[in-house]
């Protein structure tokens, strides 16, 4: 063995123990940490691509990257980064992580590990947790955007399955062109056509409702009316990223069963709203969905990178991902089968850290941390909408708010700008901008299982402060 590999394999202890105090000294100085790093510190130090001939040792590296890097790690597992859709990660949550690295599973039905079984029962509880039927199958991938792209790879193998084509087989050519309708797409749906070959220009965009985010119905049916035939994916949207927005899935349903189509519901993050009896109506429908997408990384705070794909197609699933080779064994059809069901070979054992988030926490846990967001998201709202300095872009319909600038003279996406580098330089708050409505807003997404009330007056006193600053 190496010299330096056996060091290591001795000092194991002392290994894990620094790197223990390290995350300690990280998570207790996360509420005072800047959520927005200095630029100077996100920058690669000199010398840092040269790759080692003999190496330090872990110990040594260790040290090394924390010394010179922790200052460029941003906040953004605190309670204040508001920025994106960014969850953090629950003590469960993140125990749970630390193992999975530690113990280094596949996660496959290889015979060797209980992990698939974990992953399996994880997928039922999560089904139970969001009002989910029994139907659907599910498997854990790496983020929303690939829960998308699997649930769209199965909605393009089942229009070829109505025509007598094996598109997995044959290829999306033999289809012809698909058409994907939806009113507010988001963008990694976008990508995941471009990866299926079904291309980015069969992505069309149908109108919203007035004054909403939500896909006009009427405008739906009349396109639907003037294409029949043509194989066919709606991507419905549980939950907007601007305005949280979530379609009218029961009219879809209805329209589903005149105008054949695949229903493929975005609720990466809004779905988790259905473990609140108060928000779950908004979902009403989705349980009819042929995919869905939900993040695990988002509002169900577990670290990256983790989301569910849920289907109700298991055999068309099948029949997309399966992957035949002498030494694996041939797939049957079972919902916990999950080489011939994901994207993946070799998978992470991702299911742990929600497994152990469930345990932790139960259903009132997770119903505390999404009903103590939305109500927090209220509470930023009002106070925005009574400032003197901003206002609301749109109603706090769930757990983004979605705001501008109040009497902006000149350029509005400059002025924005310059108030989000503010407060971005200021460290207590993150956001991000966005243009809704044709106007350059800024959006407040809450989904950490940290933020407070105390969290809302820090946020807004820093806004404050920012808008005060000469401009
Ligand atoms: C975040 C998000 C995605 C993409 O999710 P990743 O986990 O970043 O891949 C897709 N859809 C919606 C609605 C989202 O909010």
């Amino acid at each position: 063995m190496h010299p330096r590999l056996q060091q290591d394999l001795d000092q194991f202890p002392q290994i894990l123990e620094r790197t223990r105090h390290l995350a300690e000294g990280f998570l207790a100085g996360l509420q005072q940490r800047p959520v927005c790093p200095p630029l100077a510190s996100q920058q690669l130090q000199p010398g840092d691509d040269r790759l080692a001939d003999e190496g330090d040792g872990a110990l040594a590296a260790l040290d090394d990257f924390w010394l010179r890097y922790a200052e460029g790690l941003s906040a953004s597992a605190g309670p204040r980064y508001f920025g994106f859709v960014t969850g953090g990660s629950t003590p469960a949550a993140l125990a749970a992580d630390w193992l999975v690295s530690t113990v280094d599973q596949n996660s496959q039905l290889s015979h060797d590990t209980v992990a698939a079984a974990i992953e399996l029962a994880t997928i039922t509880q999560l089904k139970n947790l969001l009002g989910l039927p029994e139907v659907f199958n599910g498997s854990f991938v790496s983020g929303a955007t690939m829960a998308n792209f699997v649930g769209m790879a199965i909605g393009r193998q089942w229009p070829g399955q109505q025509r007598g084509i094996d598109v997995a087989e044959q290829g999306v050519t033999a289809l012809g062109p698909v058409q994907v309708l939806s009113a507010n797409a988001h963008s990694s749906s976008v990508k995941a056509l471009s990866m299926l070959g079904i291309g980015r220009d069969a992505l069309k965009i149908i109108d919203s409702l007035p004054n909403s985010e939500a896909i006009d119905p009427v405008a739906l049916e009349r396109h639907l009316a003037a294409s029949i035939g043509a194989p066919t994916l709606v991507l419905a949207s549980a939950g907007t990223v601007n305005t949280v927005t979530f379609d009218d899935l029961p009219h879809l349903l209805a329209l589903r069963e005149r105008y054949p189509f695949w229903l493929h519901v975005d609720a990466a993050f809004g779905g988790v709203a259905a473990c609140s009896p108060r928000y779950a109506p908004r979902l009403t429908g989705w349980e009819q969905a042929d995919s869905i997408t939900v993040d695990a990384h988002k509002w169900l705070n577990v670290p990256y990178d983790s989301a569910i794909q849920f289907s109700r197609h298991l055999a068309l699933q099948m029949q997309v991902f399966q992957n035949h080779s002498a030494y694996l064994e041939a797939p049957t059809l079972r919902p916990d089968n999950y080489l011939h069901l994901t994207p993946e070979n070799s998978r992470r054992f991702r299911a742990l850290p929600l497994w152990l988030a469930l345990k932790a926490y139960g259903r009132s846990g997770m119903q505390d941390m999404v009903e103590r967001n939305v109500q927090l998201a209220q509470l930023l709202g009002t106070a925005l909408a009574a400032s003197e300095g901003f206002r609301l872009l749109a109603p706090v319909n769930l757990n983004v708010v979605c705001f501008a600038l109040k009497n902006i003279e000149g350029d509005a996406v400059a002025a924005r700008d310059r108030f989000i580098a503010r407060l971005d330089r200021h460290g207590v708050v993150r956001c991000t901008p966005t243009l809704y409505n044709g106007q350059p807003g800024i959006r407040a997404a809450l989904v950490n299982w940290m933020t407070q009330e105390s969290d809302i007056h820090l946020a807004l006193e820093s806004m404050q402060h920012c808008l005060a600053e000469p401009h």
